[in-house]
């Protein structure tokens, strides 16, 4: 058996903050208190860090073939990129193709995934055709393949989008063997109106992706997909929120004590629709679905944060890089949609939250890893730091300054959208599962050494 003693730190959870040090044994917190006199094989000084659980990234899409290519990251390189910033754990999705069997996309991911990944993963299953084959395979998928969530694309018409009937019905199926609707929302039918017309008039410029998309489709598909939940008793997650009236759909849920899990990305938080409007083809950089927003966007999604509307800062972590970026350079609907943030989210997070003082440490613990971890069944195992626990922690140091640049990051895409950002705080030490996974910016675990994690039904949803 091996162990590792963390000393001195800070720990910080979802609900704590105390002085404590952390004891190891293999893969598991075993205890924890104050001046732990244990020998252990390995002792690390935490002092003036904070010790945080391992961050998880619900949103991620990693060799994601789309539009004609493929995301740039792999499950190695991204998840490791990931280890570096303290992303201990992602769930990517696992994506039907229509015509195909949901088990058919699972075996595509397995096996883009095992023995490949180097941080811990689980897979959402996104259904793009539902229909009574489909239907079938629903609890073997939820049982035998330990996936509790499901997604549905309300947009991306013609090969992703599934339409009303077809998510009502998902709904009712899930409900029955313990699944969790995840949606993206935005009315699908109207944008792929608005992009011909664009495109028709040879408006093809990355700017009219932010025109051809505005937050309305959002909102509605928003309001339209809560309903179905409502209706029918599914419990339901909403992805990649980013603009207010969306949030106030949510908001008008409450009202009826309907629980609706929300899910924004840090770039919503922190990057706004001007960017698209820059010379030449610098606004692609930032084309993803659904777009940036405004200003009035971000403070309204932070103060969502603080009003437990908003339970997850995840990523859509999709990169591409510059010349499949440019498969769309004469016409904006074809530029592969997304863009990088797995490496740097909890790092912006922190700087921009809290250190800036717009939430406080034990909400960022909650948004970036406990809220997640809790939704999806990964909790407690995941997303907190306990006895029994799985020993993800990083250990955080505040006061450590640096910058963001595609030169020194480690996701394998060439453009960083913060480039040249300061950012108050660093990750000094990420350990998965009790080995130390990288320190000071160096890597010690690599390809396979991830774990697929199986998650069961019937999660108690917080
Ligand atoms: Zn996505």
């Amino acid at each position: 058996m091996s162990s590792l003693l963390i000393k001195n730190g800070t720990i910080v959870t979802a609900s704590d903050r105390y002085a404590g040090d952390v004891y190891i044994e293999d893969e598991t917190v075993a205890t924890i208190g104050t001046h732990l006199e244990l020998s252990a094989d390995r002792v690390i000084d935490a002092q003036g860090c904070y010790l945080f659980p391992g961050g998880i990234d619900a949103h991620t899409h990693m060799e994601l073939p789309f539009m004609g290519t493929f995301a740039s990251d792999t499950f190695e390189s991204g998840t490791l990129a990931g280890l570096h910033g303290g992303t201990t754990c992602i769930i990517d999705f696992a994506i039907q193709t229509q015509g195909d069997s949901l088990a058919a996309a699972l075996d595509s991911w397995h096996q883009k995934a095992d023995g490949h990944a180097v941080g811990d993963y689980a897979f959402h299953c996104a259904v793009t055709d539902f229909n009574d084959d489909t239907r079938k395979e629903i609890p073997d998928i939820i049982n035998d393949h330990g996936i509790n969530s499901f997604k549905v694309f309300m947009a991306y018409k013609g090969f992703l989008m599934v339409d009303d009937r077809q998510i009502f019905e998902l709904m009712q199926e899930l409900v029955k063997h313990g699944g969790i609707l995840t949606s993206h929302c935005e009315n699908g039918d109207m944008i792929d109106h608005m992009v011909k017309t664009f495109v028709d008039d040879g408006k093809v410029e990355p700017r009219y992706h932010v025109l051809s998309r505005p937050p309305i489709c959002e909102a509605e598909a928003s309001g339209r997909v809560i309903d179905l939940a409502w209706q029918t008793g599914c419990p339901n997650y909403i992805v990649h929120m980013t603009c207010e009236e969306a949030l106030e759909r949510v908001r008008k849920a409450t009202l009826r004590n309907q629980k609706v899990h929300v899910e924004t990305c840090i770039q919503y938080l922190l990057l706004d629709d001007s960017l698209y409007f820059q010379d030449g083809f610098e606004g692609a950089k930032i084309v993803m679905s659904p777009p940036l927003r405004k200003k009035k966007d971000q403070e309204a999604l932070w103060a969502g944060i603080n009003q437990n509307l908003i339970h997850h800062v995840a990523t859509d972590h999709c990169p591409f890089c510059m010349n499949q970026k440019e498969m769309g350079i004469d016409n904006f609907a074809k530029i592969p949609n997304g863009a990088p943030g797995i490496e740097n989210r909890m790092e912006l997070l922190y700087s921009e939250g809290v250190a800036k003082g717009r939430i406080s440490l034990n909400k960022f613990v909650e948004i970036s890893s406990t809220g997640a971890a809790k939704i999806f069944g990964l909790f407690p195992r995941k997303g907190t730091i306990t006895a029994g626990a799985d020993a993800d922690i990083i250990i955080f140091d505040p006061e450590v300054k640096h910058t963001i640049s595609a030169d020194s990051h480690h996701m394998m895409v060439d453009y960083n959208a913060y480039e040249g950002w300061e950012v108050q705080g660093k990750t000094r030490t990420t350990i998965l599962r009790g080995t130390v996974a990288v320190d000071e910016g160096v890597a010690h675990v690599g390809e396979g050494f991830g774990k697929y994690l199986k998650r069961p039904p019937f999660t108690p949803h917080f």
